[in-house]
């Protein structure tokens, strides 16, 4: 156990932001279902405790994860990405739909940089910066960490801002956000910049398949990499 284990255990009833609170309140449920359908609260990382990849989000979509109460579980963006790391031997099975789903990661854990449904898709930098710490803590649970993949520039430089406060990172501008970027910290994981695998990416060709699966080659190479280094 580390001495994050307490603040993770308080995620569920964490306040710190309250307008995604307020929004929360004002979530009109998917045709067919009502609000007790809905997890409607903060999302938790999940996967592999032992993993070596973390893969970070921006934040639970509306009907997806904000409904299942898993990241990327029910949504566009999870359809589209689990199949893929099925197929590229991150877990047990394509299928991601509910978290009762059997689903098992295999090497990586998975989360959002804000862990509440922000209005817009668009969180603010005081509400990634309130969730900065639930970030570090589910980082810390992961001993064997040695690459992060960040979905999205919010996701991504959230994540740098994380090694801006402890000193290792100097300026963002220092790191710029493109597909495919790879930075090595200081003494901490590589970090692997990735379009986010929205619906809205997909249907226009931003993020593709091919895309998707040549990130996760890279980083089964650097995963080898650090082994063999
Ligand atoms: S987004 Fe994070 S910091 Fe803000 S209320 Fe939700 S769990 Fe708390």
């Amino acid at each position: 156990m580390t001495v994050f284990e307490p603040l993770l255990d308080a995620l569920h009833s964490c306040q710190r932001c309250p307008r995604l609170l307020a929004h929360r309140a004002t979530l009109v449920p998917r045709r067919g279902l009502s609000l007790e359908d809905y997890h409607n609260g903060p999302v938790a990382g999940f996967g592999d405790p032992n993993a070596r990849v973390f893969l970070v989000g921006l934040a639970p979509g509306a009907h997806g994860a904000n409904r299942t109460g898993r990241p990327f579980t029910g949504d566009g963006a999870g359809d589209f990405m689990y199949p893929l790391l099925y197929q590229s031997g991150f877990s047990n099975q394509a299928d991601a739909s509910a978290p009762d789903d059997g689903l098992q990661l295999r090497d990586l854990y998975i989360s959002n940089a804000v862990k509440c449904l922000p209005p817009a898709n668009k969180p603010q930098g005081t509400e990634f910066a309130n969730c900065r710490p639930y970030l570090l803590a589910e980082q810390k649970r992961l001993k064997h960490l040695k690459v992060v993949i960040l979905l999205g520039r919010g996701a991504f430089d959230s994540y740098l801002r994380l090694y801006c406060d402890l000193g290792v990172v100097g300026r963002l501008k220092d790191y710029p956000f493109y597909h495919g970027a790879v930075y090595s910290l200081p003494g901490g994981p590589d970090l692997v910049a990735c379009y986010h695998t929205s619906r809205y990416n997909v249907q226009t060709g931003r993020m593709t398949s091919a895309l998707f699966l040549g990130l996760l080659s890279r980083v089964r190479q650097l995963l080898d990499q650090s082994r063999n280094g």
